[in-house]
Parts: C-alpha cells; structure tokens; sequence
C-alpha cells in the first residue's frame, strides 16, 4: 500500500486553485464583502469590482462586457443557453428544433432530453466521426428555418477531441442559426476568442482553470433572446437573479486572465508528458486503445479504453495504489453504464467499459507520468482477470 499523497492526474475533473486568484478573492470575503447591488460605499467597491471582473473576461473572450453573464457553475451556464435560448425561440417564432452533438457533456444532453421530454422539443443528435469529431457539413445539412439551436462542445471532457467550431459557427452564421458551445474543458488550453469562433453562446466553468468550484460564465451574444432561467433581481442584465457572488467573479475573472496569458507555457508543460504518457500505454498494455483524436485533443488530455476490463475496478486500484485518475467523466462514478460518448464513437460495451482518464496540469511531473507507466500494465492485468472472473 502507498501512504504518501496520490499522484493527482484528474484535472479534467477539477483543478485547485492558483494561489494568485486565491490573493484576488480574499479581500472581498472580508473587508470589501458588500453586495454589488447596494448604493453606499461597501455596495459600490464591490460593483466596482464585478464590473473590471466583467471587462477582464470580455478581453480574453473579445466580446462586450455586458455580453459576459456570470453564473453559478458551467452546468449552470449550459442549462440557461439551452433553455434560454429554446424558450426564447419558441415563444418569438415557434422554432422546436434543436441539434445537438453526442457527444456533450450531461449539462447539455439531460437539458436537451428535459425539453424534448416535457416541453415537446425535436432534438436531433448530430452524428460523429470515431475520434468524437462533428463534421461542419453534417451539421449545415440539418439546420432548419424552425431550429432554434445548434449545440457542439468545443473539447470533450472524456476524450478531449477538440471540434472544429470556427467552421461549424461560419455556417451557423450563414443561416441565421444560433450556435451554443460548452467550452468548460477547453478553456485551459484553447483559444476563446468569440468573434473568431462565431458562436453566440459559450459556456464556461472556473474549477476547470485554477479557478473556484461554484462560478461559472456565459457568454451571450448582443441581441441573443434568452428567457431568464432564474428570475428576482434584475443581476446579470435580467438574465440570471440572485446577489452576485463577488469573490468568485473576481477569481474566475484572474483565474481566466491567467490561463490566457499563460495558456503557450502551461500547454508547452503537459504537452510532451501527454505524448509520453500515450505512447507509453500503447506499447505496454495490451488490447488498448486510444479515445479521441490522436492529435487534435487538449493537450493535456490522454484516454484509452482496455478490453474486458472494468473502468471502475481498475480506477479503486489505481487510487489504491497511489493514483487519482478517471473513467472519463466525474459525473458517471458508480455507474455501470458504458458512457453514451464512447458509444458514440462505435465502441463496443466489452471496451467502453473499461475506460481511463488521465489529465495533467499544472503540478504534473515526469516523475508522476512514469510511476503511472511503471503500474498500469499489471493493474490493467489483474482487473481484466477479476472481469473475466
Ligand atoms: C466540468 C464540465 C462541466 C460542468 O461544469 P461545472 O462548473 O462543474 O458545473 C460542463 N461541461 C464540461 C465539458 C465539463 O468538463
């Protein structure tokens, strides 16, 4: 048994939080703790400061800060886009279709089958290639006079293939139709700029870059209709009620200014760890398999499917041997269900469920990357015999 700290290799599934965004939130638990909505002085520091907040996230996303909503989390931020935007576009002009991928995180895939369930939407599932991938011209081919949203994550968080959304947002554009994308996982590594993206909508989360757990972003396009999930105050241009959680506005908004300025040196950092991680498994374990794209994936992203195995023995042995690792998704933990994501990509159940995550970042070494080599081959082997019984 290993007594020490486990190696941490989940940060898809939340990162802690840089040092230098928790000095930015401190002072607004304590003496600037006034609510922004307030007229006197403690109401107006705390204002003051949502609103450079808002203009530090508007310069990375190159958007207009009161087209910057701040929400609770990115599940938060994908709920009121799609349902937002599904209402709004039903009750101005009746449109009931919505495209999707199928590869979407549950924050956007349950919203999607909540609205087709009860409120009698028509969801259309886009197709995708084996690496996870949409192709643009799949999904011009389906837009519709009465879509109302097209939805495609810009980097999945279970095999971190990135979508070609710059493409996908010129041909939304070019029909009138909006375009939604969860960009939780890529805003680490990836470019966020919405103006060359072309979408309308975007979802962000903090925890996924150094940031708090709790607060999250839209962005919203100026003149997007949106019918407001959460209604009260009139917080967030009436887009979303409820007192603004001032020290975590503040800390997503350096946590994110961060990862823009420093985006080439962190991913110059996982990068060859990733490659040497891949490469490693590949040659080590038998009956493996990569998911996603072998190139255009996050950087810091590496997963693989072995066959017979049970993903979720495999990761209790992992962890037991010092690991911190991932089947894929931290919202399917207990589940014995194989992932819809790796269904998608055509793997079959005796594969998709034996699935491992492994995400690096900022504490990552060469030394953890190579203790994880060094384990996973008899690991891989004692669960595939406990599978097979
Ligand atoms: C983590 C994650 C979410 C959910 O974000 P929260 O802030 O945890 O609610 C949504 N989409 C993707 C792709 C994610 O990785």
């Amino acid at each position: 048994m290993n007594h020490a700290a486990p190696v941490y290799l989940d940060y898809a599934a939340t990162t802690p939080v840089d040092e230098r965004v928790l000095e930015a939130m401190l002072p607004y638990f304590k003496e600037a703790f006034g609510n922004p909505s307030s007229i006197h002085t403690y109401g107006q520091r705390a204002e003051a400061a949502v609103e450079a907040a808002r203009e530090q996230v508007a310069a990375v996303l190159n958007c207009r800060p009161d087209e910057v909503i701040f929400t609770s989390c990115g599940s938060e931020s994908d709920n009121l886009a799609l349902r937002g935007a599904a209402f709004a576009a039903q009750q101005m002009r009746g449109a009931r279709h919505l495209l999707v991928s199928p590869v979407e995180h549950h924050a956007v895939s349950h919203t999607a089958v909540q609205l087709e369930r009860l409120h009698g939407f028509d969801v259309e599932w886009l197709p995708v290639d084996e690496f996870g991938r949409v192709d643009p011209d799949e999904v011009a081919c389906r837009l519709r006079p009465d879509t109302a949203l097209v939805s495609v994550i810009y980097a999945n968080n279970e095999i971190g293939t990135i979508n070609p959304l710059a493409e996908i947002g010129a041909l939304c554009r070019q029909a009138g139709v909006l375009l939604h994308s969860d960009a939780v996982q890529a805003a680490a590594y990836l470019p966020l700029d919405v103006q060359a993206l072309q979408v309308d909508l975007m979802a962000l989360g903090a925890h996924k870059f150094y940031g708090p757990k709790g607060v999250g972003v839209l962005y919203v396009r100026k003149d997007t209709r949106l019918l407001p999930a959460q209604t009260g105050g009139g917080q967030e241009f009436g887009l979303r009620a409820g007192t603004s959680n001032v020290p975590y506005i503040v800390g997503l908004a350096e946590a994110l200014r961060i990862a823009a300025d420093e985006r080439q040196k962190c991913t110059a950092h996982v990068q060859p760890l990733r490659d040497h991680l891949i490469n490693g498994v590949m040659e080590t374990v038998p009956m493996a398999r990569l998911t996603g794209h072998p190139q255009d994936r996050l950087p810091n992203h590496a997963s693989f499917v072995f066959h017979g195995v049970d993903g979720n023995a495999l990761l209790t042995m992992l962890d037991a041997a010092g690991f911190a690792v991932s089947s894929g998704s931290a919202c399917k933990t207990g589940s014995p269900e194989p992932s819809e994501v790796l269904l998608a990509l055509g793997l079959e159940p005796q594969w998709a469920l034996g699935s491992l995550r492994v995400t690096l970042g900022s504490g990552s070494t060469p030394a953890h990357v190579n203790s994880l080599l060094a384990a996973l081959p008899q690991l891989v082997h004692q669960a595939r015999q406990l599978a097979a019984g």
